[in-house]
């Protein structure tokens, strides 16, 4: 037997990052086992429909590497055939009419929930003869199409993730089909697809559940075989609530905009419920299919910890940067990204070697190197180092610019600076929070910065002896 998944996305926006992270594992799964993995677009939902949204999807599970085998197949195109199965219900009285109005629906939850009842609908029009039917369809009467749940039945399944789930009919709702728009519902629709598209193993969202026993329902009805399902575990906000975009970035493409790598986002979201059970914590797509596995995804919602995200980047990031002869496409999306940030993008290259031990996120790059480009105001006080004064400093300054100023520009690079630097310090014994902090602190203005010799190398030399001659005039 072909495995066979889907990721059915509806189109309402961007894609969130447990969309992305169930694109993954259905993704995981089905190249482990060898199998087809579909892209459905879900989009009979017309009250929440986003234009384009459909499109961004497509690219963003792409930018992501879960490349899919069919699609995208769209709901919306498929519509004769759901209207097809709902009316089969019907004739084999397995499905109703309902012309409730949405009036006298709002009453009667209002009613059962006053009397602390499970807001279910009341079948008013289950028992409407052939005739009252004709008469309501022929008048335009606006209906919906319901299936009729039996009695008092017990419906079992064993969930992949959260094991045996029992539940009764009666206490399930008879779910409308087909709305009053001609449209099927989501119910409807994910049943008649994953059917039709032979799918074996539904992977989703534990907001799903609940709905399964009537999906299985439906499976029973037509007389199909039910597929296996697997929900995953929500994803939570540190403070244990569902996770949501007001406490920060929720969609994958913010963290692709705010420059988290695509393969470490993913490394990131497969520990988001999976636990590998190894000490291991970086993993390479290919790493990731090997060793993923249902059974090693927990129950327990996961909590989306934005600092191990952080630790995660920062170390892709080091490793392409430190590597990056055999990660040289990592390497070019990594510089192209920065120079769509910088002011100036002749020293990208420079600026992503010396600034990447420090970066989370590559974007944290445009505020770490604003000072290359432009010299921040500073309190001449910064210059003086602590256990130093202002003549020693002077001095340490005055020294650093007669011996800069002897190095000739082809010579001006960080290993030769920092030699000269250093036995100047020697020779003249003069003590290096004398010379090296207040050189710094003349090339940033910052009291936190990357080493004076990669900033003098950053700056070349006639910025850096201008930015030096100005922190002694403000020592004057
Ligand atoms: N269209 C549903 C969603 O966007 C998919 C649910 C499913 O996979 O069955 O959440």
């Amino acid at each position: 037997m072909t495995i066979k998944t889907r990721f059915a996305p509806s189109p309402t926006g961007y894609l969130h990052i447990g969309g992305l992270r169930t694109a993954l594992y259905n993704y995981l799964f089905t190249k482990k086992n060898k199998g087809k993995f579909i892209l459905r677009i879900e989009d009979t939902d017309r009250t929440r429909y986003v234009k384009d949204a459909d499109k961004q999807l497509v690219n963003t599970i792409k930018t992501f590497g879960l490349n899919f085998d069919k699609g995208p197949i769209y709901q919306s195109k498929r519509l004769k055939i759901y209207k097809k199965y709902a009316d089969l219900l019907v004739k084999e009285k397995k499905a109703y009419y309902c012309f409730c109005t949405k009036e006298r629906l709002d009453d009667l939850r209002e009613s059962q929930e006053k009397n602390k009842q499970v807001p279910k609908y009341d079948r008013r029009c289950l028992n409407l003869s052939d005739e009252e039917i004709a008469k309501k369809l022929k008048e335009k009467v606006p209906y919906v199409i319901r299936m009729k749940l039996p009695d008092n039945e017990i419906i079992t399944f064993n969930d992949l993730v959260y094991g045996e789930v029992k539940i009764n009919t009666n206490d399930l709702d008879d779910q409308v089909l087909i709305k009053s728009d001609g449209f099927p519902t989501y119910h409807l629709a994910v049943v008649v697809d994953d059917h039709d598209m032979d799918i074996t193993h539904v992977i989703r969202g534990e907001e799903w559940l609940p709905s399964t026993p009537n999906h299985i329902l439906l499976y029973k009805m037509f007389n199909w075989s039910v597929p296996n399902f697997a929900h995953l575990p929500l994803l939570l906000n540190q403070d244990r609530s569902k996770l949501s975009k007001r406490q920060g970035d929720v969609a994958a493409e913010d963290f692709i905009k705010k420059g988290y790598l695509p393969q470490a986002l993913i490394n990131y979201v497969a520990f988001l419920g999976w636990n590998p059970k190894t000490e291991k914590e970086i993993y390479s797509m290919s790493e990731l299919i090997n060793d993923f596995e249902i059974p090693k995804i927990n129950k327990a919602g996961a909590v989306f910890d934005i600092n191990k995200l952080n630790w995660i980047n920062a170390t892709y990031i080091r490793n392409i940067v430190e590597n990056k002869k055999i990660h040289q496409k990592d390497y070019k999306y990594i510089l192209n990204f920065i120079k769509n940030i910088l002011p100036n993008t002749n020293r990208a290259e420079d600026i992503l070697q010396i600034f990447s031990p420090r970066l989370n996120s590559i974007i944290e790059l445009k505020e770490l190197s604003k000072f290359i480009f432009e010299l921040p105001n500073y309190d001449k006080n910064l210059l003086i180092f602590k256990k130093s004064n202002i003549d020693l400093t002077k001095n340490g300054l005055n020294v650093a610019i007669q011996i800069l100023n002897q190095i000739e520009d082809k010579n001006w690079d960080q290993e030769n600076l920092n030699s000269v630097l250093n036995n100047a310090l020697k020779e003249k014994n003069l003590a290096p929070g004398d010379v090296f902090w207040p050189i710094r602190v003349a090339l940033s203005g910052l009291e936190k910065s990357p080493s004076p010799t990669e900033i003098l190398y950053l700056l070349r030399k006639t910025e850096s002896l201008k930015r030096i001659n100005t922190a002694i005039e403000k020592l004057k």
